[in-house]
């Protein structure tokens, strides 16, 4: 098998995985499947090293794809955990965490004037999008080519392919009615959407989109393109989602919103808010959040919503992430990312890095991507040669050309050295890759 090279314990854990569990994995990206050999069998995480349980470490630049921004076990986030955990694990009854929590979120995403707790990013999208259908009594909604906004049934419409239609189902299990009211347009496109209201008036619930997208690698939205969503959901009495998800309190103590101001109805949050745990939220005008239950009739709930040790995970990342630690996030992101654009001009790859805020990756093109079309007609396989030379020098990156690189406060000289140091031998394995 090629690229299994130096992991023979992560190869035996793979082996038994794929024995009882599809793929050998829980979520599929990890199963290496875009890039080839042996996912790695993490044991362990420190900082900004994840030891395998081969025994090997490395720089980590997946950050569990953007939670761990302090980096791994973090002293403070693991002591409120262990407090919490000595106290119970869940009760199935309010509990003050939960309301703690919610006043972080509000006090720092000014949109937020209500939020719900739920458990995953997948649950808080599901649940908006319920939400802006019960709210507004209209059933289409309109998403991005490019965007993902977990597995939502009705939003893995064209997921990962782009083409400005209705959308199809991209998955077998999901029915054509279940995507049907599924619009899919093109990402960074105005007069897309323009056309889409006008087509369907008074039938379009909300526009859901990612905030600054990085789930077709790192693509962030041209100047105004927010902002015109946001008019164009007003004018025609519609909501104007931002899924938040991954740049939610990542990109700045805001997330997104800090960035480009731009006034959402409902937002969605994840990752960085549970602190390594399962805890997500969506939340926004105080109007609309009061059509959920049960304050209103819109349904929603969740055995472990909220819960206590999630939520003091969240709550001690949180109060950690101050402008100090953004502006140290910032740099290391834009010091790695540096350190790539000109590894990879050295030698002499056809690239672009891309950013928005800390968080950016990179295209194997020399054209500016703007939307999904663009993103896949890269050289990923100038992506594949690059990623097994990092892993093999210690440096474990997202294993797809097509997903945002993640680094933390805790990515200290050390660690970028390795970082450094490696990037030349990847980058010629990428200049000499061939399809
Ligand atoms: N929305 C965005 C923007 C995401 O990036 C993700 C996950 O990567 C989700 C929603 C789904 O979150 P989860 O994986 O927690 O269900």
């Amino acid at each position: 098998m090629p690229y299994a090279y130096e992991a023979p314990v992560s190869q035996t854990l793979f082996d038994r995985a794929a024995a009882v569990t599809p793929g050998g994995v829980n979520s599929p990206v990890r199963a290496f499947r875009a890039v080839g050999g042996t996912p790695r069998f993490m044991v362990s995480g420190s900082g900004p090293y994840l030891t395998d349980a081969d025994g090997r470490d490395y720089v980590d630049l997946v950050c569990s794809w953007g939670p761990m921004i302090l980096g791994h076990a973090h002293p403070a986030v693991i002591d409120a955990v262990q407090a919490a955990v000595a106290r119970g694990t869940s009760f199935g009854t309010p509990g003050q965490g939960e309301v703690e929590l919610a006043e972080e979120i509000v006090a720092r995403v000014a949109p937020v004037e209500q939020v719900r707790l739920v458990s995953s990013g997948t649950e808080a999208t599901m649940s908006a999008i319920r939400l802006a259908r019960g709210f507004t009594g209209r059933a289409k909604v309109i998403k991005f080519a490019g965007c993902y906004h977990g597995h939502v049934d009705a939003l893995l419409a064209a997921a990962g392919s782009g083409v400005a239609t209705f959308g199809l189902p991209d998955t077998p299990g999901v029915t054509g009615a279940q995507a049907g009211e599924t619009i899919v347009l093109p990402y960074n496109d105005l007069d897309a959407v323009r056309a889409a209201f006008a087509a369907h008036p008074g039938e379009i619930a909300c526009v859901i989109t990612e905030a600054s997208p990085g789930n077709m690698g790192v693509v962030p939205p041209l100047p105004g393109f927010n902002q015109g969503l946001a008019d164009l959901c007003r004018n025609n009495g519609a909501l104007y989602i931002s899924d938040e998800v991954m740049t939610g309190f990542r990109v700045s103590k805001a997330g997104w919103y800090g960035i480009d101001g731009v006034t959402p109805d409902l937002m969605t949050f994840g990752k960085v808010m549970g602190g390594g745990f399962p805890a997500a939220a969506f939340g926004g005008r105080a109007d609309v959040m009061a059509h959920l239950a049960p304050a209103g009739p819109v349904y929603q709930a969740g055995t472990l919503s909220g819960n206590p040790v999630a939520t003091a995970a969240g709550l001690a990342q949180l109060r950690l992430l101050d402008d100090a630690v953004y502006q140290r996030v910032d740099a290391v992101a834009g010091q790695v990312a540096e350190l790539v654009g000109e590894a990879l001009n050295k030698a002499g790859v056809p690239h672009r890095v891309q950013t928005a805020g800390n968080m950016f990756s990179v295209f194997f093109t020399e054209r500016p991507v703007t939307n999904y079309d663009e993103a896949r007609a890269q050289e990923a396989f100038r992506f594949t040669a690059f990623f097994h030379s990092m892993l093999a020098q210690g440096v474990y990156l997202p294993p797809s050309a097509f997903e945002s690189w993640f680094v933390s406060a805790s990515h200290d000289d050390a660690a970028i050295e390795r970082i450094a140091a490696a990037l030349p031998a990847a980058a010629t394995a990428a200049a000499e890759a061939t399809q």
